[in-house]
């Protein structure tokens, strides 16, 4: 048993952790430096990472071109409130962000995270339609397997269960929750769904091409295309929530390009500052920004997080957006997106194991069946990789830029944890 720091131990008595029970969760592992595609433990062990910290490094850690950026950003001016006042950092990012995104998605508010961009595009989405004049609208279409974030009314539009709906009864505003459709009969039953609700739906909610946290579920652009045709026809919005797909993951900058839809709301955060600092986006097209352009004060969006367009976090994105400037991404998530397959896909022979699916830098091995999570978790240390499975889910979400080495290690590790349960 190798001595841990003294840190730990005193900290887990105050620390209330994420999603965890805490009784009788494993303690957390103690991270003490990063680099690369790299996590070092503070006994010295150094683990390859698979998940990029929740996708957002996405090239890699301690990027120095992005360390750089913050640092000169740190001794000019590390953060001034919005309110008010302007900086460059915020000003070159919506600039680049609306310039970035296809049509006119023109309209960038910033803000601290993916939750909270959520929280502004449903507010933004109810808004509109009050500021027209529309009556009614209140309400949400969201789907099965979504997930949005976890404040109270991000939870409304994620996975029933996920979301705690059932737990939450009574609290929370029930949506209309709908299932992505998989063939022809599906979307048409999706399609009467949202006719019959119409009248009270103010935007459609989706995550496009993959449904992130809520299992790593793809589904076909198709179904993007259906789903902006239906928002058109009966005057809903359409929120593209892409802070898991944004920048490159799916293989394309942005996952709507593959659709070759553009929504009318869409939110970026994770990868946004590769990884380095808490910022997300809500950025607008054109005829919603216009819905709250008036000469009645009223009209406007109220909305101002205190952190908002924080200036050191502008910094690394700006400094990200120039690594993607290079182009080399493209190449790098192709690499990836071949190793990955060429990697997990032995999986597919193995017993209980229902599906191998890949897309861009994204892995998955489905299982049939997790009796024993933290066993699971617990097996993928031994193999020397940071791999932690979503139920029975097994993901690689690596950075762009790790090696084959380190690539070939990590899908080394989920073959051999997989075929030993089999
Ligand atoms: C992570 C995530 C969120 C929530 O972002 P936070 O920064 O954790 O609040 C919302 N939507 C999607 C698709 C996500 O992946």
């Amino acid at each position: 048993m190798t001595q841990q720091p003294d840190w730990l131990e005193q900290g887990r008595a105050h620390l209330w952790r994420p999603y965890c029970q805490m009784k009788t969760a494993k303690p957390a592992l103690p991270v003490v430096r990063t680099h690369g595609t790299r996590l070092v433990l503070a006994d010295g062990r150094e683990l390859v990472d698979g998940l990029a910290s929740w996708w957002t490094a996405c090239h890699g850690y301690n990027h120095p071109h992005i360390a750089a950026a913050v640092r000169k950003q740190l001794e000019t001016m590390p953060h001034v409130m919005f309110g008010g006042l302007s900086h460059e950092p915020a000003n070159r990012l919506a600039t680049r962000l609306a310039k970035l995104l296809p049509g006119d998605l023109d309209h960038v508010f910033l803000a601290e995270s993916g939750s909270v961009s959520v929280e502004i595009a449903m507010k933004m989405a109810l808004q509109f339609h009050i500021n027209r004049g529309v009556k009614g609208k209140t309400r949400f279409l969201a789907f099965r397997g979504g997930y949005h974030g976890d404040t109270l009314a991000t939870m409304t539009v994620c996975d029933p269960d996920e979301g705690m709906h059932s737990l939450f009864a009574g609290v929370m505003t029930e949506q209309v929750i709908g299932d992505l459709p998989r063939d022809v009969a599906a979307e048409a039953a999706l399609v009467a769904l949202i006719e019959a609700h119409a009248h009270e739906l103010a935007a459609i909610v989706v995550e496009p091409l993959v449904q992130g946290a809520g299992g790593m579920l793809f589904h076909a652009p198709d179904i993007l295309r259906a789903l902006r045709r239906v928002a058109d026809d009966h005057g809903l919005l359409l929120i593209l929530d892409e802070i898991f797909t944004g920048f490159g993951r799916t293989g394309t900058m942005f996952a709507m390009e593959q659709a070759g839809i553009v929504p009318d709301i869409v939110t970026l955060s994770k990868a946004l500052t590769g990884g380095t600092l808490p910022l997300s986006a809500a950025i607008a097209r054109r005829h919603v920004f216009e819905a709250f352009w008036s000469d009645d004060a009223g009209a406007a969006l109220m909305h101002g997080p205190t952190y908002m367009a924080h200036a050191l976090a502008c910094a690394a994105a700006n400094a990200s957006l120039d690594l993607f400037e290079t182009g080399q991404w493209r190449a790098d998530v192709a690499r990836v997106s071949a190793g990955l397959e060429a990697g997990l896909g032995p999986c597919r022979a193995m017993p209980g194991v229902v599906d191998v699916r890949v897309l861009g830098a994204i892995g998955v091995v489905e299982l049939e069946r997790v009796d024993d999570l933290e066993a699971l978790r617990g097996a993928f240390l031994e193999h020397g990789v940071w791999v932690r499975p979503l139920g029975r889910v097994v993901y690689l979400t690596p950075a762009f830029t790790i090696t084959d080495e380190d690539l070939a290690t990590l899908t080394g590790a989920v073959r051999a944890v997989v075929s030993v349960r089999g």
